[in-house]
């Protein structure tokens, strides 16, 4: 069974779009390949986060990824920090990573823009984190977004590296993980094309209906149609795919034959929109509050993914030692 692999970062609430662009997948993924979800806690800290919102960070994202479905029966889902193995061999791998490869990632130049005044060694070699992420459970399929394209690039480098420098054959090379078809990109609600954390236009899991339902009527809109069947605008055209992800067939081609005769109003299509969101998000949300206050389970399913993690991460880690030329005396 091929083994898969996603780190989930700890920053924020889960919104819509990375429901259906992201966590769905891992659902399934989970049934048919040897699935490990962390959370990648130890990158987080490039940002330097206060000790408390790393540690609400770290466990708002575990409720919220368990009420969605993952399933620590089913997947191994643990936390970076609680696997020492990772630190070892990231160590191990900062020795033949070369600072040139790694300031040329644009990872690295994006935050250095970014974050000017905090341009730390950790943000450097975040690719070799990465890396060592994937390669301590050696992992052939990764879900990354375009974004991370490159620095699973780095990681395809480093095992390669690895591999011949010390003639051995540990590592594969680890390759994007493709949905196909079943990507879909979420609108926002601003008019925008992408539902985001950092461009305030998302609607979250966690969201209370009211709060959802003001979000919604404030959804960017325009006069209204003046010819029938006219190519809808963008905001408009991002309510209607909204209405197409959370809505029924029958709703959808409803609304879609009002716009086409001239006769839609938007009012209307927004009140029936926000009760759809909030039919899909309510049971997310009371399954989350119900897991993030059942400390005793957190605990469990912690305790479990780091014990599983471990057990992974350690065959390799003694591999790559004795490449290396660790000997015990
Ligand atoms: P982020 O919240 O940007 O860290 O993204 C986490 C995951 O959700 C990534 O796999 C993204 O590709 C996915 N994602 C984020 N926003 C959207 C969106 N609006 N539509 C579809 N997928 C998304």
């Amino acid at each position: 069974m091929e083994t898969v692999l996603s780190g989930i970062r700890p920053t924020g609430h889960l919104h819509i779009g990375n429901y259906f662009g992201a966590v769905k997948n891992f659902i399934k993924l989970q049934e048919n390949y040897n699935s490990y979800f962390f959370i990648a806690d130890f990158h987080s800290l490039t940002t330097h986060p206060t000790p408390k919102d790393l540690h609400d960070n770290v466990k708002n994202v575990l409720a919220e990824y368990l009420a969605c479905g993952l399933d620590p029966e089913k997947a191994t889902i643990y936390i970076q920090s609680d696997v020492p193995e990772i630190p070892e061999m990231y160590l191990l791998f900062n020795m033949n990573a070369y600072i040139g490869e790694l300031e040329r990632t644009t990872t690295f130049k994006e935050k250095v823009r970014k974050q000017p005044d905090n341009v730390n060694a950790g943000l450097l070699t975040y690719p070799v984190l990465m890396a060592t992420d994937i390669l301590i459970h050696r992992a052939q399929k990764v879900p990354v977004g375009k974004d991370q394209e490159q620095n699973l690039e780095m990681a395809r480098k480093f095992a390669k590296r690895f591999n011949h420098m010390y003639g051995v054959d540990l590592f594969p090379e680890p390759q994007a993980f493709n949905f196909g078809e079943q990507l879909v990109k979420v609108p926002g609600l601003d008019g925008s094309g992408k539902m985001g954390k950092s461009e305030g236009n998302a609607i979250y899991l966690i969201d209370e209906p009211k709060v959802i339902e003001k979000k919604v009527m404030r959804a960017v809109t325009d006069s209204g149609p003046t010819q029938k069947n006219q190519e809808k605008p963008e905001p408009i055209q991002n309510l209607f795919t909204l209405m197409s992800i959370v809505s029924d067939k029958e709703t959808y081609d409803f609304f879609n034959e009002k716009y086409n005769n001239c006769e839609i109003r938007y009012g209307d299509m927004k009140k029936q929109l926000a009760n759809d969101i909030i039919a899909f998000t309510l049971p997310f949300r009371e399954k989350i509050l119900e897991i993030a206050a059942d400390h005793d389970y957190l605990h469990k399913v912690v305790t479990m993914g780091a014990e599983k993690a471990r057990a992974s991460a350690s065959k390799t880690l003694q591999e790559v030692r004795k490449a290396v030329g660790f000997r015990k005396f």
